[in-house]
């Protein structure tokens, strides 16, 4: 049996914050729900001939995009739409994630999600401060993410978690301080921390290119990350992935499949899948929504670069068996880098597989340049 995830990517939302390189439209009026349930069905239609017999769904995503800015009926609606297709989605699926921000979220929207099998939610709280906020061109104030966090805390979910943005321009540790001790407050089980990313094309980044805004230095970033990971792995978290801590028990199963490179169906305008022998791109725009471009996946063409991006940022031990489907040349190449990485203390390796040190984590952007060079 392979583990196989879906992700459907719901490409709406109530305004573009200044960073973000997502694909999503901002709809003028009500959202297109009926054409862009009926665009995905289509679209998973296509896909399931791609589909081989051992692939077991075991995890569905909704993604965005602002999952929560549709109708509750839109998820429940989708997730029947799985079980038609693959038969055996509600006896295999082990993990329904929806993605939500806090203003779109409801109690009435949380429990129709529930009814309809969704057993985790993950809020984009990103920062609690108006200035911070501001500067990210995003929607939000401490008062919507405590609104929010308590309405997860009370739905009877058990499994919720909540995103942060750190490396942001004049955040300080008393920044940070705060949207932790309003997490931990309300008992989420799962944190992404992400470092603000400047990508080229967002608002932000031609922004700061014209000198109207101002980038945080690295170095904070680094040191914020550590003062991250400390006060995290104080009250019980683990961190999985370099962007990821869960308590025991609560690491996404959905983004381990990417991290460990297994086939996943992506739904929804600019959705990628991976479904070996192919890759698909979706076109990013909701009007040609379902076409998308496909890329064929051989022993000869597979780029490994494209394993390598996940496989450094998880932290755990992970089998060789991700580089089963390359050449011999290629899994040379690789076992060459790592015995290099592992020397230097940033890679242990294992009989039959490896895992990232603490030092190949704190180093993880050289680490993936030198494997993916
Ligand atoms: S809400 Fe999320 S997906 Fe939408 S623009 Fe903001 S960061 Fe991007």
């Amino acid at each position: 049996m392979n583990a196989l995830g879906i992700y459907i990517h719901i490409p709406f939302c109530s305004s573009k914050c200044h960073y973000c390189d997502f694909y999503s439209s901002v709809p003028g009026g009500s959202i297109p729900e009926q054409e862009t349930l009926d665009s995905m069905k289509r679209e998973l239609e296509s896909k399931i001939a791609y589909l081989q017999p051992s692939w077991v769904p075991v995890t569905a995503y909704f993604g965005g995009g602002t999952p929560s800015v549709v109708s509750g009926d839109f998820v429940r609606e989708m997730i029947s739409l799985l079980g038609f297709y693959l038969h055996s989605f509600h006896q295999s699926v082990r993990e329904i994630t929806v993605e939500a921000n806090p203003e779109s979220l409801d109690a009435a929207k949380v429990e129709s999600w529930r009814k309809a099998g969704v057993n985790r939610v993950h809020l984009g709280v990103q920062t609690l401060n108006p200035r911070l906020l501001e500067y990210l061109g995003r929607r939000g104030s401490p008062e919507s993410a405590q609104t929010a966090l308590s309405l997860l805390r009370d739905s009877g979910l058990h499994n919720y978690g909540a995103d942060l943005i750190y490396g942001i321009y004049s955040q300080t540790r008393r920044d940070l301080d705060a949207i932790l001790d309003l997490f931990f407050a309300y008992n989420v089980r799962h944190i992404s921390a992400y470092v603000l990313t400047l990508h080229e094309g967002t608002r932000l980044y031609t922004d700061i290119q014209r000198g109207i805004k101002k980038a945080a230095s690295p170095h904070r970033d680094y040191f914020h990350d550590r003062y991250l990971e400390k006060k995290l792995a104080d009250v019980g978290f683990q961190r999985y992935e370099i962007s990821n801590y869960a308590k025991p028990g609560f690491a996404s199963l959905h983004n381990i499949l990417y991290w460990k490179y297994r086939p996943y169906i992506g739904l929804g305008a600019g959705a990628h899948s991976f479904l070996p022998p192919f890759r698909f791109a979706g076109k990013k725009n909701n009007r040609r929504h379902p076409e998308t471009e496909t890329d064929f996946f051989s022993r000869e063409n597979e780029d490994p670069r494209n394993m390598h991006i996940g496989l450094y940022r998880y932290l755990n031990y992970q089998s060789f068996s991700a580089f089963r489907s390359l050449t011999p040349a290629q899994r040379n190449a690789i076992a060459v880098k790592m015995k290099s990485l592992e020397a230097r203390g940033m890679l242990e390796l294992f009989p039959h597989g490896f895992r990232v040190t603490p030092s190949g984590a704190m180093f993880n952007d050289p680490l993936l340049a030198e494997m993916m060079d």
